[in-house]
């Protein structure tokens, strides 16, 4: 599984040792899967993670960096991979990084596998919804990918 201090040598430009205290291990790979496109498009802009920890079954994410530095591109890719990393975390276990699934061990909500599980699995769980640049949007956990719904729908 991935360490935090291969991720702090892989992204040396992006991330500061101590950025990543607070993420659970299994949650590791899809912060490498989320620098492997961040890291070198926003690499020399002063970016800096602000926020990087658990909150009710998913990864709470924010960053920050000079405006004067923020293209239409990076604006662009930056808003889908933001999306991208909060969505997976809710299909990821926070243990093992295998899939995952809510679990509502008492008032606590958790990200695991069947394996991992504490609690009751949450069933029917609402399929999450972000709006982003692109138009309102789910995630695929099959394909690992950003689908646009009607908002209508959601
Ligand atoms: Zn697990």
């Amino acid at each position: 599984m991935t360490t935090v201090e291969e991720l702090y040598d892989l992204y040396p430009d992006v991330l500061y040792p101590g950025d990543l205290k607070d993420v659970p291990t299994g949650w590791l790979g899809i912060v490498d899967c989320y620098f492997a496109v961040v890291g070198p498009l926003m690499a020399d802009t002063g970016y800096e993670v602000v926020t990087a920890r658990e909150c009710a079954g998913g990864l709470d994410w924010t960053w920050t960096s000079p405006l004067s530095s923020m293209t239409e591109e990076r604006h662009q890719t930056m808003d889908e991979q933001d999306v991208l990393l909060e969505l997976r975390s809710y299909h990821t276990c926070r243990v093992c990084g295998g899939r995952g699934f809510g679990w509502a061990a008492g008032r606590k909500i958790l990200t695991t596998c069947e394996e991992h599980g504490v609690g009751e699995r949450i069933v029917d769980q609402k399929q999450l919804a972000r709006r982003t640049l692109h138009g309102v949007v789910r995630y695929d956990a099959a394909a690992d990918e950003l689908i646009v719904v009607d908002p209508e729908d959601v």
